[in-house]
């Protein structure tokens, strides 16, 4: 029976069941098509990085005898769409079934479910056998809670899969959870060490997307390319960062820094999101160099958290919510995204470093984009949807499964506080304790009201006197609210005041 089985530019894993054995009969395709890339705007690296990683992965597959089928973008047969690109290759072939692995978006998870229904031949979706966790599985353990708390999903995936477990069913160290509480910021020390990534020259790649007239932002930089495109280069990248740098991720996660735009963080979100790399390896690596005291407990849980807790909870929050996630907007904020966004041009520091990084690198670690443009955006009203589709586009590892509820309910709480228990916003003392971007801004940071204070100050302030009616009665919140409630009127006339300007004159801040 001739079989087509497609694989999606998220599905990257050369290990996966499929390619066990060697099929004449079964035909593998992967297409670049303009349905993925214009759904909404990308970063130029994120579509060169997975169209080159696609073209890689089809290599490897020819490479060890499979039969690959490969669209490239500008190929004249290509309709630029899964659907007509199948149905085409389906008679092309004389294809008797089609296969395919569950996609990770709720939107081609049905457009592929409609598909098969159209169709006159026997269809089957396999398992990715990526995730720990199926997509419902989070949704079970949460059934009627009001709060979905990660830590007691982090808990019964440590327990379920018997990672840093000791024989008694005890957390090894007996305590769960090691959270550096005292995060610190980074003053020179210890050294940041050089980008170790390869380099790519994918110039001539970058030229058939232009030509194909591809509309993307951000710095391209296809002659100095430095994502992994192939799970060599993944495995390489996650081992020197196991070895040489995660020793100082926990204690260094939050800080943010001027010039030093890694710090300490794992840059494997691509390659795992991409399934080049498989959150088991991930887990195990770290696990062992545990055990071979390598690394000290509190950095290997602290780190296993991010995977086996943040990711796989993420994602069940996701398929839990879908569809009707991407409409959630608790505080009914509708303010537009300033052009800014698109390219940092703004007096504020923080988001200056901030996104100039962002367009340049397709990167941002998580307290860059929680902290510093999840703040500022909830703060000032900014619409969570257009900020959803603003994060889907510009960041290397944005996919909608992990992007959306990341946006939406952890930095903006637009489900109203299901996913976090309080929203993540601050003043400009946060910022300015964690990173150096206050030094040398046009804004004071020390000021509430008048022309050089600190947005952050102001729109903070203003943020919980104008939503008190959703957030007063939040125990999180106690000494927010308690320090509303003491403040002189006249204060809060001028707070109010100032937000409204800054808001309304959101585009010249
Ligand atoms: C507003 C917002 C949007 C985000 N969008 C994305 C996104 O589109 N894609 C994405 O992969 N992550 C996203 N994250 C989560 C996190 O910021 C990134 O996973 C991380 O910055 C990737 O860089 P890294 O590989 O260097 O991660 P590290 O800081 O080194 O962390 C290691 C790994 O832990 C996992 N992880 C940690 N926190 C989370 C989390 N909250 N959710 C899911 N996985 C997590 C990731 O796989 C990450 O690679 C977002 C966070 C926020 C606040
Ligand atoms: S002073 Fe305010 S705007 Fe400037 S960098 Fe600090 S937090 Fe950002």
């Amino acid at each position: 029976m001739k079989i087509l089985r497609l694989i999606l530019g998220d599905q990257l894993n050369p290990n996966h069941s499929w390619f066990k054995n060697i099929d004449d009969e079964i035909f593998y395709v992967l297409m670049e098509v303009k349905q993925e890339t214009n759904y909404v705007l990308h970063h130029a690296q994120k579509i060169l990085a997975i169209f080159a990683a696609m073209r890689d992965f089809k290599n490897t597959l020819t490479k060890h005898n499979h039969q690959a089928i490969y669209l490239k973008i500008n190929e004249k047969s290509n309709q630029q769409s899964f659907k007509a690109n199948l149905k085409a290759l389906f008679s092309q072939y004389n294809i008797q079934k089609f296969e395919y692995q569950e996609p990770d978006e709720y939107r081609l998870d049905q457009d592929l479910i409609e598909f098969c229904s159209e169709i006159s031949i026997p269809s089957e979706c396999f398992s990715s056998e990526h995730f720990f966790t199926h997509r419902l599985e989070v949704k079970e353990i949460f059934t009627d809670k009001k709060q979905w708390l990660m830590e007691s999903f982090y808990r019964y995936m440590r327990k379920k899969h018997h990672i840093l477990m000791s024989e008694d069913g005890k957390p090894v160290g007996s305590k769960w959870n090691f959270d550096h509480e005292n995060r610190k910021a980074w003053k020179g020390m210890p050294e940041v060490l050089e980008d170790h990534r390869l380099t790519h020259d994918h110039a001539k790649l970058w030229d058939e997307i232009t030509e194909a007239e591809i509309k993307s932002f951000g710095n391209h930089n296809a002659s100095k390319f430095r994502w992994p495109l192939n799970r060599n280069e993944a495995l390489k990248h996650l081992d020197f960062f196991i070895k040489n740098i995660l020793i100082y991720f926990g204690d260094y996660q939050d800080a943010m820094h001027k010039e030093e735009t890694r710090m300490f963080h794992s840059l494997i979100s691509f390659s795992l999101n991409t399934k080049m790399l498989s959150p088991k390896e991930v887990v195990s690596a770290v696990e062992k160099s545990y055990l071979s005291d390598k690394l000290p407990i509190s950095t290997a849980e602290g780190f296993i958290r991010q995977i086996i807790g943040w990711r796989e909870y993420i994602r069940g929050y996701y398929w839990a919510h879908m569809p009707g996630l991407s409409d959630e907007n608790y505080f009914d904020h509708q303010l537009p995204l300033p052009n800014w966004f698109w390219n940092g041009k703004t007096k504020m520091n923080c988001l200056k470093y901030t996104i100039k990084q962002s367009l340049d690198e397709a990167y941002a670690h998580h307290i860059q984009r929680l902290m510093v443009v999840g703040n500022f955006s909830l703060l000032a009203g900014i619409n969570p949807k257009s900020l959803h589709e603003w994060y889907l586009g510009i960041y290397i590892d944005a996919f909608e499964w992990v992007e959306m509820p990341n946006t939406l309910c952890m930095s903006q709480f637009a489900d109203g506080g299901r996913l976090a228990s309080k929203p993540y916003v601050s003043t400009a003392n946060y910022i300015n304790k964690m990173s150096n971007y206050c030094e040398e801004c046009y804004y004071s940071k020390n000021e509430r009201v008048g022309d050089k204070a600190c947005p952050f100050n102001s729109l903070y302030w203003n943020f919980f006197i104008t939503n008190s009616k959703q957030l007063s009665k939040n125990p999180r919140l106690a000494i927010v609210n308690k320090q509303i409630r003491d403040m002189d009127p006249a204060l809060i006339k001028d707070i109010k005041l100032q937000a409204k300007k800054l808001i309304k004159n959101i585009e010249d801040v």
